[in-house]
């Protein structure tokens, strides 16, 4: 059976074709939903960052009144319509999803976070798996594991482990899922010391598309969890997930520092300055150069106000003394005769840390983010970075470069679904936007950034957190590079009727 999800036809599927999809199937929908433990009642997540409201044990559809709520996602461009979004609250009722899909022949696209940029946790025509309502987290200190259920986000995830002076390494906004992010490999300021998010997944138990919940360890189906950690929404719903910890220490020493720049030559020279630093710094540093307009915000000059400016965001994940002395000399880029328009330097709670960019993509706004893995950060990829950094189209628009190497590179690439294990930097052109009106302008920016950067050449693939709103077999191959190969034949095992395809990718 063909679940080719309707997504890439999204402007003729609205919500009267998929109230008929619903009512086509109402007696197996309204099974599921007696099935579901929970009274659905509405569970707001606003504490958590998370501006979604949850109904854990309902099933809505578009008959529903909650449906307009149910099936919007972080990312206001992936603007489709479900069949119906389920809301089991225990692997059980996972199971009892997926059996209706089977059923059905729908298509399911599972939800933990909400936060995909890619935009692959709703569809239209498809049957949402949202299992946002499964929170619990577990630290075993003495093991130095926490096991966490999949709607946990990285905040609370954080917040659990640095109670016991532990952490792993997730991204840098709390309100992000850490099952999303890690399943789509998953970058952060611990990275270079201790790996992608992937990389300290110890086990996670998946309910597959037989319906049956199963471990994915390095000694328990190690096909599935070479495949999972990086490709992880396409082979099953993750219902529990065990990470290894590293231990961080109570405070860590970072930076903000935000450089005046005239043009593409600033940016280009303090960019040459920074690749240099950055491949003489320790694993535990982590900085990254990104654009910005400078803010009419106290702390920055006035008369500064809406320039472009070159920030430097750098976390030291060790020991902060040692810290403070590695990033020293980023915070100094372009010498003496360079005056920083803004400098926060200080030790800070690893999870202060992590919530400093936090909170600053809205929710419902437009995104479109695209990455390529440059494994040279060569001349030419330099100054193309500093052009593209030097004419952002709007002022939502940036272009992050972000670390590889140290803890990264440990890894072969074969070795998990995200091929990038040897770049030296990964270049990140995000676009925010809110006008629909703006789309193509946005798009088209960081489409053609990204398309540009690869014909200058050095690039190996993108990020799969990363990886444009693209579906199709040409989008995973540039995703997964060399491991698309393996990762089709994994699929074909493990989900052979293409239940979890709603990105098409795969
Ligand atoms: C503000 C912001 C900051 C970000 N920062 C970072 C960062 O620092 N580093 C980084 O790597 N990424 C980052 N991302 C990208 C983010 O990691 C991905 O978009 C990720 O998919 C979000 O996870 P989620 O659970 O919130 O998303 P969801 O929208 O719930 O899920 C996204 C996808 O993950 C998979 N998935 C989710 N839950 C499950 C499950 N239970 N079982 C199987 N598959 C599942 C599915 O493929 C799903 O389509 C950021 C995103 C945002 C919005």
């Amino acid at each position: 059976m063909s679940r080719e999800s309707p997504a890439a036809d999204e402007e003729s599927f609205d919500r009267a074709d998929a109230a008929a999809v619903a009512a086509a199937h109402a007696d197996a929908l309204s099974a599921l939903s007696a099935a579901l433990d929970g009274d659905g009642a509405p569970v707001a997540r606003e504490a958590t960052g998370d501006w979604r409201t949850l109904y854990p044990g309902a099933v809505v559809t578009p008959a529903d009144d909650a449906y307009e709520e149910a099936r919007r996602v972080w990312n206001g461009l992936a603007d489709a319509r479900p069949v119906a979004v389920a809301y089991p609250t225990t692997a059980a009722g996972v199971a009892r999803v997926v059996e209706t899909a089977r059923r059905t022949g729908l298509g399911i696209a599972t939800r933990s976070g909400g936060h995909s940029s890619v935009g692959t946790s709703t569809g239209d025509g498809v049957l949402v798996c949202d299992v946002g309502a499964m929170r619990g987290v577990e630290v075993d200190p003495e093991r130095r594991t926490a096991t966490v259920e999949p709607g946990v986000t990285v905040g609370e995830l954080d917040a659990a482990t640095t109670d016991h002076g532990l952490a792993t390494p997730q991204g840098v906004a709390p309100e992000v899922g850490v099952t999303g992010l890690t399943l789509g490999g998953g970058t952060g300021y611990l990275s270079r010391a201790y790996g992608l998010a992937c990389d300290r997944l110890a086990r996670v138990d998946l309910v597959t598309a037989a319906g049956e919940r199963v471990t994915a360890g390095p000694d328990s189906n190690p096909d599935l969890f070479r495949a999972v950690r990086g490709a992880g929404g396409d082979f099953g719903v993750a219902v529990e997930l065990e990470f290894d910890l590293v231990p961080v220490p109570e405070e860590v020493a970072m930076c903000d520092t935000w450089f005046p720049v005239d043009g593409a030559d600033d940016v280009g020279s303090l960019l040459r300055e920074y690749r240099a630093l950055l491949r003489e710094a320790p694993r535990e540093t982590n900085v990254s150069p990104y654009v910005s307009r400078v803010p009419d915000e106290v702390g920055f000059p006035d008369e500064r106000a809406g320039d472009l400016a070159l920030c430097v965001l750098g976390v030291h994940g060790g020991d902060p003394d040692a810290g403070e002395r590695a990033l020293a000399p980023f915070r100094a880029l372009g010498g003496d005769g360079v005056e920083p328009l803004f400098d926060d330097a200080a030790r800070r709670p690893y999870t202060e840390v992590q919530a400093y960019l936090g909170g600053d993509s809205a929710a419902g706004d437009r995104y479109y983010w695209k990455s390529v893995a440059v494994e040279r950060f060569t001349d030419d990829l330099v100054d193309l970075t500093a052009e593209r950094m030097a004419a952002l189209p709007g002022d939502g628009d940036t272009v992050v470069v972000w670390p590889m190497g140290g803890a990264v590179a440990d890894l072969d690439p074969e070795d998990t679904a995200v091929p990038e294990r040897d770049a030296a930097v990964v270049l990140n052109f995000e676009a925010s936007w809110s006008d629909p009106a703006d789309d193509d302008e946005h798009v088209s920016w960081a489409r053609e950034s990204a398309e540009r950067a690869r014909e200058v050449g050095a690039v190996a693939g993108e990020l799969p957190n990363f990886s444009g709103t693209e579906r199709g077999a040409d989008a995973a191959r540039d995703v997964y590079g060399d491991n698309y190969g393996w990762l089709r034949e994994t699929k074909a095992r493990w989900d052979p009727d293409g239940v979890f395809s709603p990105s098409g990718r795969l």
